[in-house]
């Protein structure tokens, strides 16, 4: 709530005018002509990239290594160098991925391009300090398979705990004067991390036999996955997770205007999700729920405000906090103002809507999901309409005058009557916002956030049979004429073309690294590569349908 997602500036600003424009306690920090230099890369823009907190973690825990330099690098900054020093990418001796989203995989392949280093893990040199491509974020925990040709090094886990011990081992091989084998076999131990096939391959390192077929050509890798025994799908090793996240970084230590939070100050409260929505990967697969203790929030609060009074709180659910009205309080008692990444509507107190309205907050989101009962509680959130109304009263009550509402639809098992509930519900909440706009004599907007359901791997929804393409695409047409009716109400709706795009990469094996040269190929245009792709796509369906009419039946009562 509060916090909106991205939607990135045009035209970017140059490197030189967004370093500038930094400001906080690690600004300029960089720690050039260190022994060990990481170039870490957000695989998308500068705009992007710097609203992600876990982006800012992993910096910090680079520079806190002894003997490392960190220097970020953006897709969009990607041709000027480093932010920090503009030095170009082939300097550095690893290049370290931070992923969060799978439309941004197309991405990785054109910083790899860009370093000059040859696509295929396989293909790369054993020479002595060719850089090292490793990746982490949960990009790779939700999926890494359709990136697993590309890729070095999967860290799986959390930077914490990962980064120190990896940059560890680079550094004593460095002093050893080793190569990439020794270094790469140094590595195959160490807790979260997974040395990819191909790089086994290319640099001589030990290879399961079973893994074997996974360091081909990509020709190799698309003529095995229509086989039928198909690729095999290596199990990730378990990820590094801290059992505690106290004392761990975790806020925003540069702060920029450039960011969808311009100059916020974002505050991690917990790791994980108490919750198990049946749509969300975290609920069903991140590492246990844990919370950031009070007087560590507040530290994080009091040593940024000589920087800004404006301060985001970050959890996968923020309202679950258990001291969250206290965080709150001392909020509103400096005067300063707040958002929040998240929030479950039930969980929303009567002080985190009083914070929000005393920092001025003039637009709040909520995430209704659906507007029927039956799909939102099969999506897990056992939410009533009514509980809904409450919260938008106490919004607007609050002087708050816009209210953005997120929804999905092409969700299993969702018939058109149900996605069109989205629309009348939508007109409820319009019923209350005017309800309290009129006496104001000032009407605000209900902006519409439609999506369309991605199924993620390991989650209960997946057991029942999806909605065909034609059907989504007829349903979220529909939904979205009947929303435009309503006065006041905008929509700013996904695609089905997108939807299915994100589905391979989200799903897909590693012969998905072959939809990805196929977009390139393309120029990322995801109608075209849907259309060929459409035959193998097809037959993931039909595979996932099959096994799961069963289960279905069960879920639908
Ligand atoms: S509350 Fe949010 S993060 Fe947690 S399971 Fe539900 S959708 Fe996912």
């Amino acid at each position: 709530m509060g916090m909106s997602r991205f939607h990135p500036p045009d035209p970017p600003p140059t490197r030189l005018a967004l370093q500038r424009a930094e400001h906080g306690p690690a600004s300029g920090a960089g720690r050039f002509g260190a022994p060990w230099r990481v170039a870490l890369i957000y695989p998308n823009t500068y705009h992007v990239g710097m609203s992600s907190l876990g982006f800012q973690i992993a910096h910090q825990t680079i520079l806190a290594a002894p003997g490392a330099g960190a220097e970020r690098f953006f897709t969009d900054t990607l041709a000027q160098g480093s932010i920090e020093s503009g030095a170009a990418l082939r300097d550095f001796d690893l290049i370290a991925f931070s992923g969060a989203y799978e439309m941004d995989d197309p991405n990785v392949l054109d910083v790899l391009e860009a370093a000059g280093l040859p696509l295929l893990a396989r293909d790369r040199p054993p020479e002595r300090h060719g850089p090292l491509v490793v990746m982490g974020g949960v990009l790779i925990s939700v999926n890494r398979l359709p990136l697993y040709p590309f890729i070095d090094v999967f860290a799986h886990g959390e930077a914490e705990l990962i980064l120190p011990g990896l940059i560890e081992r680079c550094l004593q091989a460095r002093a050893r004067n080793v190569g990439r084998a020794e270094l790469l076999e140094s590595l195959v131990d160490l807790p979260g991390l997974e040395v990819t096939a191909g790089a086994r391959a290319a640099a001589g390192v030990a290879l399961p036999d079973e893994l074997a077929l996974l360091a081909g050509t990509l020709d190799a890798l698309g003529d095995a996955g229509q086989s039928p025994g198909g690729l095999p799908r290596p199990a990730p090793p378990p990820g590094a997770v801290m059992a505690c996240i106290t004392g761990t970084p975790a806020s925003t230590q540069i702060l920029t205007p450039h960011t969808e939070f311009a100059n916020m100050a974002l505050i991690d409260l917990a790791r994980g999700c108490p919750h198990h929505c049946t749509f969300c990967w975290i609920g069903h697969n991140a590492p246990a729920y844990r919370i950031r203790p009070l007087d560590e929030v507040l530290a994080h609060i009091r040593a940024l405000e000589p920087f800004t009074d404006r301060f985001g709180l970050v959890a996968s659910a923020v309202g679950a906090h258990p001291q969250i009205d206290e965080v709150c309080e001392y909020i509103m008692a400096r005067g300063l103002r707040v958002s929040y990444s998240s929030l479950r509507v039930e969980e929303v107190s009567p002080t985190m809507l009083r914070a929000l309205a005393a920092g001025g907050q003039r637009t709040v989101t909520i995430a209704p999901e659906a507007g029927s009962t039956r799909v939102r509680r099969l999506l897990g959130k056992r939410i009533s309409d009514e509980q809904i109304f409450d919260v938008a009263e106490q919004i607007f009550g609050l002087g708050a005058e816009n209210l953005k509402l997120y929804f999905m639809t092409g969700i299993p098992s969702e018939t058109d009557e149900e996605a069109l509930e989205i629309a009348a519900f939508t007109e409820k909440i319009q019923a209350i916002m005017l309800k309290w706009a009129r006496p104001r004599g000032r009407v605000g907007s209900i902006g519409i956030n439609l999506g369309v359901f991605v199924p993620k791997p390991n989650l209960p929804l997946n057991h029942i049979e999806p909605i065909a393409p034609a059907v989504a695409k007829k349903r979220l047409g529909m939904v979205i004429r009947q929303l435009e009716k309503i006065p006041n109400v905008r929509v700013a709706a996904s695609s089905v073309e997108l939807a299915r795009a994100q589905t391979v990469l989200s799903m897909g094996g590693v012969e998905s690294a072959q939809y990805l040269m196929l977009l390139r190929s393309l120029n990322n245009d995801w109608r075209a590569a849907n259309r060929r792709w459409h035959a193998q796509e097809g037959e993931q369906f039909a595979r996932l349908a099959a096994h799961s009419r069963l289960a279905a039946a069960r879920l639908r009562g």
